[in-house]
């Protein structure tokens, strides 16, 4: 039997619909992935990953969970109005919001 590395693991607890972002922001990530026999509560705070199941490093909820969202630093880039001067502009069409322009 051949071990399923956390980053496979990862990806199909991704598939299963096993991984729930319950809370966003631009400092914190609350997420819970359903594991083998435990839901694990994990995400991002403080300035780093983290995650309440037994494995030690990066686990395969964090794979999981990484696999969707990135560490705030990066994420903040595109949020658009606190950063719009630097890394962000509205589309010149006057009449619609920046909102409005959706990819
Ligand atoms: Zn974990």
């Amino acid at each position: 039997m051949t071990r399923e590395s956390a980053e496979t693991k990862g990806r199909r607890y991704l598939i299963e619909g096993r991984l729930v972002v319950e809370f966003i922001d631009a400092e914190r990530i609350v997420a819970s992935c359903r594991g083998s026999g435990a839901i694990y509560q994990c995400g991002y705070a403080r300035g780093g990953w983290y995650c309440d199941c037994p494995v030690k490093g990066r686990c395969s909820h964090l794979h999981a969970l990484q696999s969707v969202t990135v560490s705030p630093p990066q994420r903040r880039m595109g949020l658009g109005p606190a950063w719009a001067g630097q890394h962000w502009r509205p589309l010149p069409v006057s009449a619609s919001a920046p909102e409005a322009v959706s990819k």
